[in-house]
């Protein structure tokens, strides 16, 4: 049985990966799991490292945050079709768990832990870069621009406006500090590698601000 592009030495191990609690009492995909999880945190992990070494430390978290959810994981889940070979009692027949996304992200993660226990890490390496990894959209990641955009326009009528205030370092390290101006008042900065990460902090920082101070 091949799945995700990988064909399994042991197929109890698969079978069990996709086995959810609704189907049989006492035996389920749980363990698997979680294993899964903290594989796919580390292999994540790693190939960001790689990736980016021009990224700082609180990039790289949010950047593995958003790849690890539960909705990107089943959304890759949905897409490879994995609902039907998931293996679900009653009641789970009846209230759709084979399309839900959160089980079927917890079914994508068991099959990876059982991928790992087959054959190793190096294919669980390449089937997250494959379908995780190939196009990571920063913008989607880093989106507290945007955010705030929609959050201002729609209390203040108008549009975030940013500047950047300082340029500190030598060109292949340089600091970019941004500031965030609503109505002419500052109401956040932010610090980074480039002008874009720079104005996503002072975007974050403003929304904590516009919480705390006009309850939005
Ligand atoms: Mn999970």
């Amino acid at each position: 049985m091949n799945v995700l592009g990988y064909t399994f030495k042991d197929k109890s191990l698969l079978q069990k990966a996709l086995l959810h609690s609704s189907a049989r009492q006492g035996e389920n995909n749980e363990v698997l799991e979680f294993l899964g999880d903290a594989l796919l945190g580390f292999v994540v992990a790693e190939e960001l490292f790689k990736m980016h070494p021009d990224w700082d430390e609180g990039m790289l978290s949010r950047a593995r945050a958003y790849l690890v959810k539960e909705e990107s994981l089943g959304n890759v889940a949905k897409k490879l079709g994995l609902g039907k070979y998931l293996r679900v009692g009653k009641e789970g027949e009846r209230d759709g768990y084979r399309e839900n996304i959160s089980i079927l992200a917890d079914a994508f993660e068991a099959v990876l832990a059982a991928i790992y226990l087959d054959g190793g890490i190096r294919p669980v390496r390449a089937i997250i870069r494959r379908l995780l990894l190939k196009d990571i959209d920063e913008d989607e990641i880093y989106d507290d621009r945007s955010r705030l955009q929609e959050i201002v326009q729609s209390k203040f009528k108008e549009v975030p406006k940013y500047r950047v205030v300082s340029e500190k370092g030598p060109p292949h390290r340089r600091m970019f500090k941004v500031v965030v101006e609503i109505s002419g008042k500052v109401v956040g900065e932010g610090e980074g590698r480039s002008k874009k990460l720079a104005s996503q902090r002072a975007a974050g920082v403003a929304m904590k601000w516009l919480k705390e101070h006009e309850g939005v």
